[in-house]
């Protein structure tokens, strides 16, 4: 009897009544943290930011974790990012794809002459021997005139 004397007194003691207001206080603010963080985190995915925050302010700790399942799933930035890094490729791989420009048939890059129609296309520098195109009258490569 007397540990379960010792017990109620426990509850009964301010030190108990310190600790439940520190664990309730300590609660509000975990709650409205995630209400914030909810709030600036939808607004960098382009998410409804008040509406979401209002719902994680309604249900506490259940609304922040329906919203991370139903969250857009990348920011803004990292859309356009994404977006960037996508028209970068395909303008790379653009740039990869070459016509001749007599007959429109694919050519590759180095190509001195088009094996369709025969025009040609580039000429060799009579120095270093790389590649140039056909008006240029210097080799960019080894000062050569050509
Ligand atoms: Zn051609
Ligand atoms: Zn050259």
């Amino acid at each position: 009897m007397e540990t379960l004397q010792g017990i109620l007194e426990f509850f009964n003691s301010p030190l108990f009544k310190l600790m439940t207001r520190m664990f309730i206080l300590y609660l509000f603010i975990l709650w409205f943290s995630t209400v914030i963080w909810t709030y600036t985190d939808a607004k960098k995915r382009g998410g409804a930011a008040l509406t979401w925050s209002a719902f994680t302010l309604v249900f506490p700790f259940i609304g922040v974790l329906v919203y991370l399942i139903l969250r857009p799933k990348e920011t803004i930035e990292e859309a356009e990012m994404n977006s960037l890094e996508y028209e970068f490729k395909r303008s790379l791989l653009e740039d990869e794809v070459k016509y001749c420009p007599a007959c429109g048939k694919r050519i590759e890059e180095d190509f001195q002459i088009c094996p369709y129609c025969l025009k040609k296309l580039k000429k060799k520098c009579t120095s270093c021997g790389r590649l140039l195109k056909l008006d240029w009258h210097v080799c960019p490569y080894c000062r050569q005139e050509q």
